[in-house]
């Protein structure tokens, strides 16, 4: 299995984590992961906008052009000979002695990407639970930062009480999963959080809005209560991994009448032939 280091492709084997790379002790970096289908890249140009952007943010200045990154991952997909999966990459601010400070800017940024076969489930995909936690991350989570210990805190608490996601709240106002943005249908009307620092902008929730002002589906970048999360007729999960996912139980409460909704099904009809424009034959 190959991997990229740094810019070059390499046997997964021959790569060793030094400890300390500041991504290792402090979470100290960004990441993506972009979906393959049919052995292409799904949405890359905004993924590796999205990571400039976090890695700015962060004041991580990335060594190479979106261009550059995007023709090595496509390199890597081909010598893994991956059809269906998905590509993780992550920079870390570099290798130095610990100490919170920032190094000298002389240290470069570490870099891997890999790759995964993840199955394409199909357009349709069912119905999955989940439960409300509060969400106890910092102030940026605009940032797709490698720091997810609030997220993983969420999911954990989904995984024990058999479910697939954790809808965070900040004081009885949802902003998005442990890992996917939330949106709820109220009066036939998509309703999401906006993109403020509160939530992780998602390239699906990004396409899911795009899909709507195509479509003539009326929507609403607004955020809303949990009694509205509860109430919706529909409730939407989006990410990479579960695509357009409709949740339809929340803390054991039927979402409408417990399955997935026609909104819900517009868009993911609607996502998968994005899929096929983009990643078809
Ligand atoms: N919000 C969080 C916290 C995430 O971790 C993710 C993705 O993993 C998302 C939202 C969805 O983002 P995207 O659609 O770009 O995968």
């Amino acid at each position: 299995e190959k991997m990229i280091l740094n810019g070059e492709i390499r046997n997964r084997s021959e790569i060793k984590v030094e400890i300390e790379d500041r991504g290792y002790q402090f979470g100290d970096g960004v990441y993506e992961v972009i979906r393959i289908y049919n052995g292409k890249l799904f949405t890359s140009e905004m993924h590796l906008a999205r990571l400039i952007e976090s890695a700015k943010k962060i004041n991580i200045t990335i060594p190479y052009t979106i261009e550059e990154i995007e023709v090595k991952l496509k390199e890597l997909i081909a010598e893994n000979a991956i059809t269906f999966g998905t590509v993780y990459m992550q920079f870390t601010r570099g290798v130095s002695p610990r100490n919170h400070a920032f190094p000298s800017t002389d240290v470069a940024p570490v870099y891997v990407a890999y790759t995964k076969e993840v199955p394409y489930s199909g357009v349709l995909k069912p119905g999955a639970k989940a439960i409300t936690v509060e969400d106890i991350r910092w102030l940026r989570c605009d940032i797709k930062s490698l720091n997810l210990l609030g997220n993983i805190l969420a999911k954990q608490k989904a995984a024990e009480a058999g479910c697939f996601e954790a809808i965070q709240h900040r004081c009885g106002t949802v902003t998005e999963g442990s890992s996917s943005n939330v949106s709820i249908v109220v009066n036939g009307e998509l309703k999401t959080h906006p993109a403020t620092n509160l939530i992780l902008n998602g390239i699906t929730r990004q396409v899911m809005i795009k899909i709507c002002k195509d479509l003539g589906i009326s929507y609403k970048e607004d955020d809303f209560t949990l009694e509205e999360l509860l109430a919706a007729e529909e409730v939407i999960m989006t990410s990479t991994t579960a695509e357009i996912t409709p949740i339809t139980e929340i803390d054991g409460q039927a979402i409408g009448n417990g399955e997935s909704g026609t909104v819900t099904r517009q868009l993911q009809q609607a996502f998968h032939a994005e899929i096929e424009r983009q990643c078809g034959h």
